[in-house]
């Protein structure tokens, strides 16, 4: 990292050590995004400071150089290109919050919630960054054995080995411990046969964490679920196909078959059969992920009909001159900014390790049902131009349908929460 920053390629990540000081190095006087102009605008909010901002900088460049003019071609293709991988790589913008003990980049949570927030404002959700930099390397970093981590980190830091992370069947989504993907013992060594669906990265990944049963008898079906990592390449691992969806065209979404594939004992990750615990564990940090996803995809429709409303012509006034299309902005900029000040707090408590369950759940449900109802209602500002593919509305609308589905359900969202309200009485 020290080199990219000395060549001068990217701005600084925020270490935690550092943003003690630098989260305040504006602080308090930083105006919250309903008081700025905009609310993509660089230098607001409380949680950030002067050094994220000119990371934010770095990192929208990058984004409008690097990503935006290829994004139409990427859709086509049905995956990004490897070279932007690299490319993400070699500016410091994979793996930020991974400690740089293990060979992450060792930047706060902060500068990862800033690639998360200038992705979506880029509108293009092609490159599985988060997926790879915030979900999967997290778990590599915190259960891997040394020698995972200094096998998988930096290559991953480096974006020359994609991740990706397998827990969904087509038997079983929402009731992880419904799967039927397994692996038995075959003297140290695991013998993994099974299906998986759904896969994120899943065509251009190089790694995955596959979620496998490997104790039928445990007393509970979450005792007896262990996580491994599964390297493109090894005898039996097929990759079907790529999954052809209604959004994220741009996005490799793959389904993958196991056939006697051999995994030697260092394929395990962290314990046997602690696997379901380890999920729990890290699906708040997904959760919180979808949410600030779901927010700032909120801001930028938000922004796109601003100025959309304010050129279009209707009865010889702009459309932004109705005062019912007034009304309307009203109220999706309250509920854009009452959101974003929920999602920032939960940001926090993160940051800290106190984002519960059940507030991580609050987060992913409320905020990705917020991005769908502002699609909904910026679309029908545009009119029949916004139904049409040129313009970003119409990609933000059908992008925003699967925020309320994967990362868990709304439903189970809504579950997890009701499990709190009940258990508290
Ligand atoms: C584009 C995309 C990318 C994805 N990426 C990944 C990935 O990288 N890795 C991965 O492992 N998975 C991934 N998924 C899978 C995703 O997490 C699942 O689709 C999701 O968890 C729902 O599971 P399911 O599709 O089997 O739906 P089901 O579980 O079959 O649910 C069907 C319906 O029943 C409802 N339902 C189920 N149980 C309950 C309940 N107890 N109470 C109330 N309602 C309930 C659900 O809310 C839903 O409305 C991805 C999915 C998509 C679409």
């Amino acid at each position: 990292m020290a080199d990219l920053l000395q060549n001068g390629l990217v701005g600084s990540p925020c270490s935690p050590r550092h943003s003690q000081e630098c989260s305040h190095s504006g602080g308090e006087e930083r105006l919250e995004t309903s008081s700025a102009k905009k609310l993509t605008d660089i230098g607001t909010r409380r949680i950030f400071s002067l050094e994220h901002d000119i990371f934010r900088e770095s990192v929208r460049k990058f984004f409008q150089e690097e990503v935006i003019p290829f994004h139409a071609e990427w859709e086509k293709a049905g995956e990004v290109s490897r070279e932007l991988w690299e490319k993400a790589g070699k500016q410091g913008l994979l793996g930020i919050n991974i400690g740089d003990h293990h060979g992450g980049i060792g930047g706060d949570l902060y500068s990862s919630a800033i690639i998360w927030e200038e992705q979506a404002y880029s509108n293009c959700t092609g490159p599985g960054f988060s997926l790879h930099s915030d979900i999967v390397m997290p778990y590599i970093s915190n259960y891997g054995s040394e020698e995972q981590i200094k096998h998988f980190i930096p290559e991953m830091v480096a974006g020359r080995c994609i991740g990706a992370i397998a827990m969904t069947e087509p038997g079983a989504g929402s009731d992880l411990q419904g799967i039927r993907t397994n692996a038995k013992k075959d003297g140290s060594d695991w013998i993994l046969n099974g299906s998986k669906v759904f896969v994120t990265n899943g065509w251009l990944c190089d790694t995955v964490i596959v979620v496998a049963v490997t104790n039928r008898e445990a007393h509970s079906p979450a005792h007896g679920i262990s996580l491994f990592l599964v390297e493109n390449g090894m005898k039996g691992f097929i990759k079907g196909r790529k999954i052809d969806k209604i959004g994220l065209k741009a996005q490799d979404t793959a389904e993958f078959f196991f056939e006697d594939v051999r995994l030697p004992a260092g394929a395990l990750l962290g314990e046997e059969n602690k696997g379901f615990y380890y999920l729990m564990q890290e699906l708040p940090q997904e959760r919180l992920i979808v949410s600030e996803i779901a927010v700032s995809a909120s801001e930028f429709m938000f922004e796109e009909t601003r100025d959309y409303v304010k050129q279009r012509k209707a009865f010889g006034k702009t459309v932004a001159d109705l005062q019912t299309v007034q009304h309307k902005l009203a109220e999706l900029k309250t509920s854009i900014c009452v959101t974003r000040a929920f999602v920032d707090s939960c940001l926090q408590l993160h940051r800290v390790k106190r984002l519960d369950v059940a507030t991580a759940a609050m987060a992913k449900y409320w905020a990705s049902d917020l991005q769908n109802r502002v699609a909904y209602d910026c679309l029908q500002l545009h009119g029949g131009w916004g139904y049409m593919w040129e313009y970003p509305i119409a990609k933000a609308y059908v992008d925003a349908r699967v925020q309320a589905i994967y990362g868990g359900t709304n439903e189970i969202m809504k579950e997890l929460i009701a499990r709190e309200i009940i258990h508290d009485q």
